[in-house]
C-alpha cells in the first residue's frame, strides 16, 4: 500500500506530474473533450444509427474552452491556441441547429412512442401513427 501512494504522490507531484490551478483546468478540458466521444458513442449504440446530441455540442464547446484558456494562459504556445482558438465557433453553431431543428419537429401522440419525426413528416417512423 505504501509503495502505491510512493507510486502516486513522489517528490511532491502526483502521477509524476507537478500540479496547479492551469493543469488542473488543461486535464479538466482534455476530460470533458474526451466525454463528448463517450456520450456519441453511447447514445449511437442505445439508437443503432450513428446520433449526435445536443450534450456532445456542449462538452465539445466546454471542453475546447479549457484547452484553450490552457492554451493562452499557462502554456502559451501558438499551435496549441491555433487548435482551439476557433473550433467552438462551429460547435456552438451546431448546437443552435441542433434546437433550430428540435423544436420543429413533432412527436408522435402515442402514449407509448413519444418518437419525434422530421417536421414534415406525417406518420410515425416507429410506430406508424398519424402525426397532428
Ligand atoms: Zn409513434
Amino acid at each position: 500500500m505504501l509503495a502505491l501512494l510512493d507510486f502516486l504522490w513522489f517528490q511532491g507531484k502526483f502521477l509524476g506530474v507537478e500540479w496547479g490551478v492551469w493543469k488542473l483546468v488543461g486535464w479538466l478540458g482534455n476530460a470533458v473533450f474526451t466525454a463528448r466521444f463517450l456520450v456519441q458513442w453511447r447514445a449511437s449504440e442505445k439508437r443503432g444509427q450513428v446520433v449526435v446530441t445536443s450534450l456532445f455540442w456542449w462538452l465539445s464547446i466546454i471542453g475546447s474552452l479549457l484547452l484553450l484558456a490552457y492554451a493562452l494562459f499557462y502554456r502559451r504556445d501558438s499551435v496549441m491556441i491555433a487548435a482551439y482558438a476557433f473550433n467552438w465557433i462551429p460547435y456552438f453553431r451546431n448546437l443552435l441547429l441542433h434546437h433550430r431543428n428540435k423544436n420543429a419537429r413533432r412527436l408522435c401522440p402515442a402514449p407509448t412512442c413519444g418518437v419525434a419525426s422530421s417536421s414534415e413528416a406525417n406518420f410515425c417512423a416507429a410506430c406508424g401513427r398519424k402525426l397532428t
